[in-house]
């Protein structure tokens, strides 16, 4: 069972990438052979970026995967782009890509509807190459929040597509998404999925927030007018908050709900707060202590990027031959 999954190096990661992603990928460490974990840095930049900040926050969520647990003797963890299989085959299966499935990617309309100066062709091709990146490894399972579902459908219309024009080489994956925790919305716009790139600093809860942060901006989370601790279509911040807490503490929502009938948002917001800071502390502190030494960091990629690049070329050498890309074999 091969397990591949990507995250994005947009530094600090947040509460959502924690429990919708993160905690599957320390999870799977024990299942995958292997498990792969790549930080995705030409993904980031589809959008709007700063080249000279790329690198650091690179490390930055190297150094977070690490301090959630993540092991490089049990995983591969490496950086996309030292892996140049992953463009390569985002061309070569570009070519099997419908256009019109590209075209009704959520997520493709929602962060297009927020560029301001350039809407790159790039957003529009992420898809595609998040297919590479987990096609290249004949992954078997792509662990992944509730967001990222209709990517994963895409990857396996493509990778069906190719086995049928040309063979069969690539593997069909799988998502896992978690049953618990796959949609952690946005504090301030509940009805949103918190997001690196399109929530407000007040609606993220970061990794390593520190305790007194985390506090505030739970406190400050928008809920409705009611005052009633239960999940609902139309109090979607305190079903928000239940879901959090919910998983925070490894109990069903229901259990949430009973424990705070009768009391206020505030004491619940109280709670909630309280129980985030305490379930990311050791995540937060592990953090505090492995970012500052940029070489083990880098040590740590370049030796993943070699692990990763010995199976991925070898999927390439398939695609190609059976492509007739190349000198003929
Ligand atoms: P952006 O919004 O800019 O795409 P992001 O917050 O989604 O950034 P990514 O690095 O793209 O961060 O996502 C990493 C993983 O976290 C993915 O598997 C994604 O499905 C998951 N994820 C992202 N946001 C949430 C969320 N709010 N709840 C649960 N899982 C999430
Ligand atoms: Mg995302």
């Amino acid at each position: 069972m091969r397990i591949f999954s990507g995250i994005q190096p947009t530094g600090r990661k947040h509460l959502g990438n924690y429990i919708g992603a993160i905690r599957q990928y320390v999870e799977g460490q024990d299942r995958g052979a292997p498990a792969i974990y790549c930080i995705v840095d030409l993904h980031a930049i589809s959008v709007q970026y700063d080249p000279r900040a790329l690198p650091g926050l690179t490390y930055d969520t190297a150094a977070m995967l690490l301090a959630s647990g993540l092991d490089p003797a049990r995983c591969i963890l490496f950086r996309q782009s030292d892996v140049r299989e992953h463009t390569e085959l985002c061309w070569l299966l570009a070519s099997v890509t419908a256009h019109g499935d590209l075209n009704r990617m959520h997520q493709f309309k929602e962060k297009s509807a927020t560029q301001r100066e350039l809407l790159s062709a790039a957003l529009f091709l992420y898809p595609v190459l998040m297919a590479a990146d987990v096609l290249a490894y004949k992954a078997h399972e792509v662990p992944v929040g509730d967001d990222q579902r209709q990517h994963v459908e895409l990857m396996r219309d493509i990778a069906a597509r190719f086995n049928a024009a040309y063979g069969e080489v690539l593997v069909m994956p799988e998502h896992r998404i978690p049953a618990a925790g796959a949609r952690i919305m946005d504090l301030q716009d509940p009805t949103s999925k918190m997001s690196t790139t399109s929530s407000e600093e007040r609606g993220l809860v970061f990794v390593d927030d520190d305790e007194k942060t985390i506090l505030k901006k739970v406190k400050s989370a928008v809920t409705d007018s009611g005052a009633e601790v239960r999940r609902g279509p139309d109090k979607a911040g305190v079903s928000n908050l239940i879901d959090v807490l919910a998983v925070t503490r490894g109990v069903g929502p229901e259990e949430i709900e009973r424990e705070f009938e009768g009391r206020g948002y505030g004491d619940f917001k109280a709670a909630v707060g309280a129980e985030v800071a305490e379930y990311l502390r050791p995540v937060r502190e592990r953090y505090g202590e492995l970012r500052g030494d940029e070489a083990e960091l880098e040590r740590v990629l370049r030796d993943g990027a070699d692990r990763a690049r010995a199976i991925a070329s070898e999927t390439l050498a398939e695609v190609r031959a059976a492509m007739g890309i190349g000198a003929p074999s």
